[in-house]
């Protein structure tokens, strides 16, 4: 099987940080309804920091490219998503250890063991309306296939619309947050749509 190097791992997240930056005004339109409209500038900021960071010191490793892009968010993004998407990828980075190839399946079983990070940091389960909604299908499917991941994730960020958020700020508005898309998970499924891209390019 094809194996992912440390350079595979810096296009993914260059690839996360311009569809950001496209579409950062939808994030913030989103967090705007449920939340205090700064998701987008929020990712944005944390992005083009990790961006910054991976070009200026291209770490030698793939799980120490998610570590660095794990700091980052975590040193740069103000809001629950900085800790949040920075424990995910820096735990997951750890978990890839410092093997200079991996695959696909190890991937998956890293962003796993940073996904239960997430979870334990954040409190929420699969349902609250979070980005777990999106994550945790992704990283199943991408057991699979990159495809598979980008489709469930997206799916999963989809199907937060019709939830009650019983986590974070969109968690204060009780019922009025039903009815609205969760921009975490709506973020979350980008990560999985970048990934099936830079795999296909
Ligand atoms: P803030 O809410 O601090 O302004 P952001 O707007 O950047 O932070 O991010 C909001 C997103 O963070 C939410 O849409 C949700 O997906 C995610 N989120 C918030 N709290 C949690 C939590 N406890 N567990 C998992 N995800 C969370
Ligand atoms: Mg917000
Ligand atoms: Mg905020």
């Amino acid at each position: 099987t094809e194996t992912l190097d440390a350079g595979f791992l810096v296009r993914w997240l260059a690839a996360v940080a311009e569809d950001v930056d496209r579409e950062a005004d939808r994030l913030t339109e989103l967090d705007s309804a449920i939340g205090d409209a700064d998701h987008g500038v929020n990712l944005k900021r944390g992005f083009a920091a990790v961006t910054e960071a991976l070009a200026k010191e291209p770490p030698a490793s793939p799980g120490a490219v998610l570590v660095t892009a794990g700091r980052q968010l975590i040193s740069t993004v103000g809001g629950a998503s900085g800790p949040l998407y920075g424990t995910l990828l820096r735990r997951a980075g750890k978990a890839l250890g410092e093997d200079a190839e991996v695959t696909r399946e190890r991937l998956a079983e890293a962003l796993g063991a940073g996904v239960s990070a997430v979870s334990q940091l954040g409190g929420a389960q699969p349902g609250d309306k979070t980005m777990l909604d999106a994550l945790v299908p992704g990283v199943e499917g991408l057991r699979s296939s990159y495809e598979a991941a980008r489709a469930a994730a997206e799916e999963g960020a989809l199907a937060t619309v019709p939830l009650q958020a019983r986590k974070g700020r969109a968690s204060y508005l009780g019922e009025r947050s039903v009815g609205h898309q969760d921009p975490g998970a709506t973020s979350s499924a980008l990560l999985f749509a970048a990934l099936a891209g830079t795999a296909r390019a």
